[in-house]
């Protein structure tokens, strides 16, 4: 799909703009423009609370105005009404496309790749190989959707600052890849706190639009609010921050029927004696609103991905292993045809 050059026409359209709901006038539509919010898109995707929080709007008209826009957004088929029929819904969710891994193995596990409109989580120790998928999905998301990819570019939020622009060139040449080209289609933005990080999940919208993206990455999720937010008296305001942080991304990934990938540390639980050390940090919150969690682990050369908790993934493992391709699939002795 080629779209047409809309070179720097930022002007948004009539039909788009938030003063197309009822009830939204000249201060309203100040009040929202000063926090950012331009389109009814940016509605949609910003919870009520955020808008409420931005605006200095009562959460009572803050719901109102979000509920308006989704309606709208729904109208104009970019959003799932609230009551769907099955079959309707079966229709739509062949809308959703699969980006592949790079590695065969890791893409069966996934039932065929890393889904759209859905927010899929790699949890692991450090080392596992999560900065690595992450880096080898911003090659393949480029692809043809033939080959595997998304064509479309990536989006990829640094919290720990381990992106490398050399290593995602190299995994693109690795591919075949133009790595210029490759390059210059992954917006990177530095989170330097969970403020910042929120901030600039909330500009996401626009970037995706103007710049075809169809892959947001956000590596790591949930590093900054554990840094920030010590000590069990804090532990609700983190968990309500990360709340709103994930539905946000959560409300992007549908609007946009986009790929969202998060990465996730392990807890090591030195305190409990029965203390799950496989288990992912940020609790209920980040567990729930992810679509699919997939635990990595290390097994010398190799890494073992493990799908938690799907519904209708099988149980088991998958191998793979890191080298200049990124993802790859592990040389296999005996028979097996194997895609790139
Ligand atoms: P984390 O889960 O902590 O994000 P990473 O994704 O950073 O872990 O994985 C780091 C590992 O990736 C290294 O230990 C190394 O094994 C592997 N790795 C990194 N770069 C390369 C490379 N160019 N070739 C092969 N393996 C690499
Ligand atoms: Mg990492």
């Amino acid at each position: 799909m080629v779209e047409a050059e809309t070179e720097e026409v930022e002007e948004v359209s009539e039909e788009m703009d938030v003063t197309s709901l009822p009830g939204v006038g000249p201060a309203t539509k100040t009040k929202l423009n000063d926090a950012g919010i331009f389109t009814i898109l940016d509605l949609a995707t910003a919870g009520p609370a955020d808008i409420a929080d931005a605006t200095d709007v009562d959460i009572t008209k803050a719901v109102d105005l979000n509920n308006k826009a989704r309606k709208k957004l729904v109208e104009i088929g970019r959003l799932e009404p609230d009551f769907i029929s099955a079959s309707e819904l079966l229709t739509k969710r062949k809308n959703i496309s699969r980006l592949s891994t790079g590695s065969a193995n890791l893409d069966e596990l996934l039932a065929g790749g890393i889904e759209t409109w859905a927010m899929t989580e790699f949890y692991g120790e450090f080392g596992s190989g999560k900065t690595q998928i992450c880096h080898t999905l911003c090659a393949m998301v480029q692809l043809p959707t033939d080959q595997g990819g998304l064509d479309g570019g990536a989006v990829y939020i640094d919290t720990e600052g381990t992106f490398r622009p050399e290593r995602l060139a190299q995994i693109a040449e690795a591919r075949g890849m133009d790595p210029e080209t490759v390059l210059s289609k992954v917006m990177v933005a530095r989170a330097y706190n969970s403020a910042h990080q929120e901030l600039i999940a909330k500009d996401l919208g626009r970037i995706i639009e103007k710049n075809k993206i169809k892959l947001v990455i956000v590596d790591s999720a949930v590093a900054h609010y554990r840094a920030e937010f010590l000590g069990r008296g804090t532990l609700a305001e983190r968990q309500q921050r990360l709340n709103r942080f994930m539905h946000q991304l959560l409300r992007t990934a549908e609007i946009y029927n986009i790929a969202i990938i998060l990465t996730n540390q392990v807890q090591s639980a030195p305190d409990s004696f029965f203390g799950d050390p496989t288990r992912a940090t940020g609790g209920h919150v980040v567990a729930h609103t992810s679509t699919y969690r997939i635990y990595l682990r290390k097994a010398g050369k190799n890494r073992i991905a493990r799908m938690i908790d799907s519904p209708y993934h099988p149980e088991r493992d998958a191998v793979f292993m890191l080298d200049e391709k990124g993802v790859d699939d592990p040389p296999e002795e005996g028979s097996g045809s194997k895609r790139r």
